[in-house]
């Protein structure tokens, strides 16, 4: 049997925003979370042992979220454990007190999770191939805030073909379904939490490849609406600008993205509607 050289990177990044709605109800859900997630993130050790790295990235003070990277050796499973519990422990300990809730800054998570996938690419072994993957756990609701930065991150995982999976905890979440459209990866939602790690060991254990052969939650339809750029509200339709595709709900004669000015359009003549065909 030729040797597979093969190696899968799993990113894990885990929304610990104390404003989601399932950590403000019951606290000792995250820590509910994270025991789910440390079993998941070892049994996808214990399929690929290597030698890899265990590492925590801590987000700039003031921020609520944290992203962490974990992936570690066989051996030192309670290693993984120790230091994800310390560091988040630190973190949560040493953040900010929120006075008010505060949007995830999920997003931004992703693009680190990105950078640190293509460093990893950037140092792997000549002749080697890695599947890299980012998985988001959040119960947070979702911003169209970040509306571009989600955008740029979901065609950016799409070029380096990085698997974008989500598991969202709490309200259904359209942008983030959009990314996992867009890069071919799973979108589950989950309405509580009993049986998550046998979600997670389910749906987003097995490699992107090996999931045709097994039976999935069917997909669901995707929410493909974008938000306008002036008040990050998800638009049916909309004026979009001709030169930077920014798109808004409303006509404005100045692209506030790119500056173009545009002439006001004509009045739409009153076109008669065209009859619905009955069938
Ligand atoms: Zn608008
Ligand atoms: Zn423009």
């Amino acid at each position: 049997m030729e040797e597979n050289k093969d190696a899968s990177l799993l990113v894990i990044v885990l929304d610990t925003n104390p404003s989601q709605r399932i950590i403000r109800e019951k606290p000792h859900n995250l820590t509910q979370c994270l025991d789910s997630i440390v079993a998941f993130a070892n049994a996808h050790l214990m399929q690929k042992a290597q030698t890899s790295w265990l590492q925590f990235l801590y987000p700039t003070p003031g921020k609520p979220l944290d992203i962490r990277q974990v992936d570690g050796q066989y051996e030192v499973f309670t290693l993984v454990e120790k230091t994800i519990k310390q560091k988040l422990a630190h973190m949560i300990n040493t953040a900010p007190p929120l006075t008010t809730p505060t949007e995830s800054l999920l997003a931004g998570s992703m693009s680190m999770a990105l950078c640190y996938i293509a460093r990893i690419n950037r140092n792997k072994v000549p002749g080697t191939k890695i599947n890299s993957r980012v998985l988001v756990v959040t119960g947070s609701n979702e911003c169209a805030s970040q509306y571009m930065t989600y955008m740029n991150v979901f065609f950016t995982a799409q070029k380096q073909g990085v698997v974008i999976d989500v598991c969202a905890l709490d309200k259904a979440l359209s942008l983030l379904q959009q990314g996992c459209d867009i890069t071919g990866g799973q979108y589950l939602r989950l309405e509580q939490l009993e049986g998550f790690l046998q979600y997670l060991l389910w749906v987003f254990l097995p490699d992107p490849q090996m999931r045709c052969k097994l039976v999935l939650p069917p997909p669901v339809k995707v929410d493909y609406r974008a938000a306008c750029f002036c008040h990050r509200e998800l638009i049916d339709i909309g004026y979009v600008c001709s030169v930077c595709l920014s798109i808004f709900c409303k006509f404005s004669p100045i692209c506030t993205t790119c500056h173009t000015v545009f002439k006001a359009p004509a009045p739409i003549a009153a076109k008669p509607k065209k009859k619905k065909l009955k069938t």
